[in-house]
């Protein structure tokens, strides 16, 4: 079968390998893979894995076969939670099995998804309705990671939020903060398209990185925001939302920085009493929830997907994702 390897730092290749499908594991044919920035810090190097590596963690598929006891029947569309974990530690046992010490991320620490078939075990897949149009799944796994990092974050009417980073995540934030109710959302980024994009999806107000100050500190009266999703992963970026965080306020660090980091503004994070949430990853049941919001039509995914490449063109379509012209690169068969 297809799938996708990178075998060093930089380089990767649509190659032939063969199919083996775990027994016990259910057969998914992939029908929706998503690329993001963890796949390009993988292929990079910046996010070290072990040679070679079938890349990929975002994927909707199609049940092939099953293992004998299966809740699942074939036809069935799946999404994959990518958090391998290992059901049996303290982390797991107390419901965070997205930490789990002995588990990692598919494509990162184990063998991805971006290849034709993968064998998964069936408590790691999530009914997905037929209601939701195919492309549109393929945002599924991100909306998931986004609705575990709000989590920690009560929103209301009064909330006025801020989102630097308008890529994918940042647009799914920027929508998932809208439908959980908050007030005002504010969107950040440099891309004129982007703002433009955030406008129509619901933001209140939206800046450049230039203007942002002067933005959130006239929409808040000088109060700043009550809560900033930092949805780039970039140290500049981290420091920014600290600097737009109001009192008393949060700040969620979506975005992953690989780095070992600089100083963070320590007096500035106590004076403010800012709290910082680093989350991970998601729970099952976020991924329900991510699945509910799709299937209730209350996140418009579609404007977020601007193009789709058969495996074989896996390195055009990193090519695509990388360039910075494009939302949502997925990947079909
Ligand atoms: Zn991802
Ligand atoms: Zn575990």
């Amino acid at each position: 079968m297809k799938a996708v390897v990178t075998t060093g730092p930089g380089k990767l290749d649509t190659v032939d390998v063969p199919c083996r499908i775990e027994e016990g594991t259910v057969a998914v044919r992939l029908e929706r893979a998503g690329i993001c920035g963890t796949d390009l810090k993988v292929l990079d190097g910046a996010m070290p894995t072990r040679y070679p590596r079938i890349l990929g963690h975002e994927v909707v598929g199609t049940v092939e076969r099953t293992p004998p006891g299966a809740r699942l029947s074939a036809g069935a569309r799946v999404l994959v939670n990518p958090s391998v974990n290992c059901d049996a530690c303290y982390l797991c046992e107390s419901g965070q099995t997205h930490l789990c010490r002995r588990g990692g991320l598919l494509g990162r620490d184990f063998d991805g998804v971006f290849a034709e078939t993968i064998g998964v075990p069936e408590r790691f897949l999530h009914a997905v309705p037929e209601e939701i149009a195919l492309d549109d799944t393929g945002l599924l796994q991100v909306l998931g990671t986004a609705v575990h990092s709000q989590e920690s974050v009560r929103v209301s009417s009064e909330t006025l939020a801020v989102v630097v980073g308008l890529g994918v995540s940042g647009l799914l934030h920027l929508q998932l903060l809208r439908a959980r109710g908050a007030g005002r959302v504010i969107g950040v980024t440099r891309s004129r398209r982007k703002l433009d994009l955030a406008r129509s999806l619901g933001a209140h107000a939206v800046a450049t990185p230039d203007e942002a100050v002067a933005v959130v500190t006239e929409t808040s009266d000088g109060r700043g925001a009550d809560l900033v999703v930092e949805a780039v992963g970039t140290e500049a970026t981290v420091l920014q939302a600290i600097e737009l965080c109001g009192y008393g306020g949060d700040v969620v660090v979506y975005g992953t920085v690989t780095g070992g980091g600089g100083t963070l503004p320590f007096y500035k994070l106590y004076l403010k009493e800012v709290t910082l949430h680093f989350p991970r990853a998601a729970r099952p049941a976020d991924y329900n929830t991510s699945i509910r919001l799709a299937e209730q039509g209350r996140m418009e995914l579609a404007p977020l997907v601007t193009a789709r490449f058969p495996l074989e063109q896996a390195s055009a379509a990193f090519a695509a994702a990388r360039s910075g012209n494009h939302l949502k690169v997925l990947l079909t068969r």
